[in-house]
């Protein structure tokens, strides 16, 4: 059986119990055998306010992943050291693993933003994708992006079914209904910055760092 690694991008500033528990379901619902969390690379002028330096949320990130032994953080956007474009990690991750069967993970919320992604039409063909579920957006939102001829090819998962290989030969684009939680890494800045508890919001490690590092205080 050829290998399932999931690729799971995302600014995760910081990585929160939502980015968890979509992974987790994904990694179930298709059975991966890895989910790569990789955090985007920010050129720091182009940081917004008060958002954490690149190592800080990779080590974030690495901090969540010892939920789940199939989860790892990818430093590979990072360490390029400039903004990296889904097109590239994606050859980078094929070149790690040849021969396995490579799906972009994302909330309907990215995907919504597709069509500005640089080579979206290549990333679409050379990977298979796992739309979820977001509290606020509706799955079928998506159906609009990728309507047309392309349209055929989206595969609406049901609750039940069983996904198997048969399935990825024909269909590049799934829609995976999950039950998302209702948090956003904007919410948990936010908390932080009224001094709020973040408490339930992002695993206990996670919040340790914020802590003891000073994150997202506001000036
Ligand atoms: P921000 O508020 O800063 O945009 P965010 O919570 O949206 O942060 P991102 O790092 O932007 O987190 O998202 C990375 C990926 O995780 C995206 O594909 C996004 O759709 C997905 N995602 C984020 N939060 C959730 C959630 N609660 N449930 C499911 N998917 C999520
Ligand atoms: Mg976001």
């Amino acid at each position: 059986m050829k290998e399932r690694v999931g690729l799971f991008g995302g600014t995760f500033d910081p990585v929160h119990c939502g980015h968890i528990r979509a992974a987790g379901e994904v990694l179930g619902r298709f059975s991966l055998d890895k989910v790569l969390f990789i955090p985007s690379f920010i050129p720091p002028h182009k940081e917004r306010g008060g958002i954490a330096p690149a190592c800080d949320r990779l080590r974030m990130v690495e901090l969540a992943c010892r939920a789940e032994p199939r989860f790892a953080a990818s430093s590979i956007e990072v360490d390029a050291g400039e903004k990296s474009y889904s097109i590239i990690t994606l050859e980078k991750v094929k070149r790690i693993y040849p021969g396995a069967w490579i799906f972009f993970v994302l909330g309907v919320d990215a995907f919504l933003e597709i069509e500005t992604w640089r080579a979206h039409e290549r990333v679409l063909e050379e990977c298979l994708f796992i739309v979820m579920t977001r509290p606020g957006y509706r799955l079928e939102q998506a159906d609009r992006v990728r309507g047309g001829s392309r349209g055929e090819k989206v595969h609406h998962v049901s609750e039940s079914e069983k996904i198997g290989e048969d399935l990825f030969g024909a269909r590049r684009i799934f829609f995976l209904p999950i039950l998302a939680l209702d948090i956003s890494s904007t919410e948990v800045r936010n908390r932080i910055g009224r001094g709020e508890t973040i408490k339930g919001l992002v695993p206990e490690a996670v919040g340790d760092y914020i802590r003891s590092h000073h994150l997202y205080r506001g000036t």
